[in-house]
């Protein structure tokens, strides 16, 4: 038989559905794959209920429900100051997942250039080659995950089409700073090129900080394509509701590739998301601060347990040097023990570079009930028998 797409074929199964997979079978603490165990915002939930009973419940628009588009475009103002045309500015798709292939493959001509910033979310670099682009990356690395300015500089090229930045970063938990971004919009302005920017943590950044769209800086806002997630905005994330914002002749070839891909996205879960996103500052603000405590009580027994915790400035993970601890292994064989011995699961941060990358620390996803939090650190200390 002929030989599938290899770039396809040569890619294992998702880490995240692997670990999660492994916690299931071992019935243990999944603090792995990165969701909310939660179940959403109750006003939320009740209108897309309302609305499914409601009609239409055909296909929506291709663009997404006018509510939903108008309801991100004032987003965009309310929270960045952004002017957003919601006719021809905004689409709605299946998942920021989605959106982020229908960006690249909306816009990547084979041969052209991508720059990604290791650690990487596991959907980036195969969508990129299978787009036929050449990834050029460029690694950032624990415990303080700099941005190595040179190496990026030096990634950047005329061939280079776009740089994909997520900030809030998943795993790192890092916020980019305005000078980093002020640097990263320099050479996509040299080089002509364009920014997808993964923003599904946007609402997720702890201890007074804000996170700043690339989109805000001078010149960037008709090279920028905005990304956003309702599943991690409305911790909903089996929801998959995205959305995009981006000039009008860039979005256009997006559509063209989300026409094709899934062409809409469910109308009830579009319509209960414009009412979400429509919520008052305080829902916004609350998202963060409570996900802060969690931190906290997590840093700190992760701490007592002999973990060396990183910093930790948004999302819902919170990466640790497990040497401290004695173990004899790497990242991987450590998610695998602590997941059969201790029955807590984490992800080896390894998994988010290409090739042999920092191997010996772990993420946890800290976007639990407290209970289920404490329970994981009682399993822990009990396991590596300290506290
Ligand atoms: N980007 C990053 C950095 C993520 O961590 C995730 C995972 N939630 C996504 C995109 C995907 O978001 P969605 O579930 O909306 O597809
Ligand atoms: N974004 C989630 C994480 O990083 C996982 C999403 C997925 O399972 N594809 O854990």
């Amino acid at each position: 038989m002929k030989p599938a797409n290899s770039i396809l074929a040569s890619s294992g199964t998702s880490v995240f559905e692997v670990m999660s997979r492994l916690a299931i079978e071992h019935r243990s603490i999944n603090l792995g794959q990165g969701f909310p165990d939660g179940n959403g915002p109750e006003d939320v939930r009740a209108k897309a209920a309302h609305f499914l009973e409601d009609k239409p419940n055909q296909y929506p628009p291709m663009l997404g429900v006018p509510e939903l588009r108008q309801a991100v475009a004032a987003h965009a103002k309310r929270f960045y100051g952004l002017e957003i045309d919601w006719e021809r500015e905004v689409m709605v798709a299946s998942g920021a997942t989605e959106v982020l292939a229908s960006c690249l493959f909306g816009l990547i001509e084979p041969g052209d250039e991508v720059v990604l910033l290791e650690p990487l979310y596991d959907s980036y670099l195969p969508i990129v080659r299978r787009a036929g682009a050449v990834p050029r990356l460029v690694r950032l690395a624990p415990p303080g995950w700099e941005l190595p300015r040179d190496d990026l500089a030096a990634a950047f090229s005329a061939k280079t089409k776009l740089i994909l930045l997520n900030s809030p970063m998943n795993p790192a938990a890092k916020l980019f700073t305005r000078e980093e971004l002020a640097f990263i919009a320099e050479l996509v302005l040299r080089h002509d090129a364009y920014a997808v920017c993964d923003e599904v943590y946007e609402h997720l950044a702890f201890d007074g900080r804000t996170h700043i769209p690339l989109m805000t800086f001078p010149g960037m806002r008709r090279r920028c394509l905005k990304i956003g997630s309702a599943g991690k905005t409305f911790a909903l994330t089996g929801w998959k509701v995205g959305y995009v914002t981006a000039a009008p002749e860039l979005l256009q070839p997006i559509a063209k590739a989300h026409q094709f891909i899934t062409f809409t996205t469910p109308p009830n879960l579009q319509r209960a998301v414009a009412y979400g996103l429509g919520k008052d500052d305080a829902y916004f603000r609350s998202l963060a601060r409570e996900l802060e405590t969690k931190r906290d009580v997590f840093a700190k027994g992760l701490a007592e347990v002999g973990f060396d915790v990183l910093a930790c400035h948004g999302t819902y993970f919170i990466s640790a040097d497990f040497r401290p601890l004695g173990f004899n292994g790497d990242d991987v064989e450590f998610c695998r023990h602590i997941t059969t011995e201790a029955g807590v699961t984490a992800i080896p941060v390894s998994a988010f570079y290409e090739g042999a990358g920092p191997d010996h620390f772990v993420r946890f996803a800290f976007c639990k009930e407290d209970e289920v939090l404490r329970g994981a650190l009682e399993r822990l200390r009990r396991h590596f028998r300290r506290g």
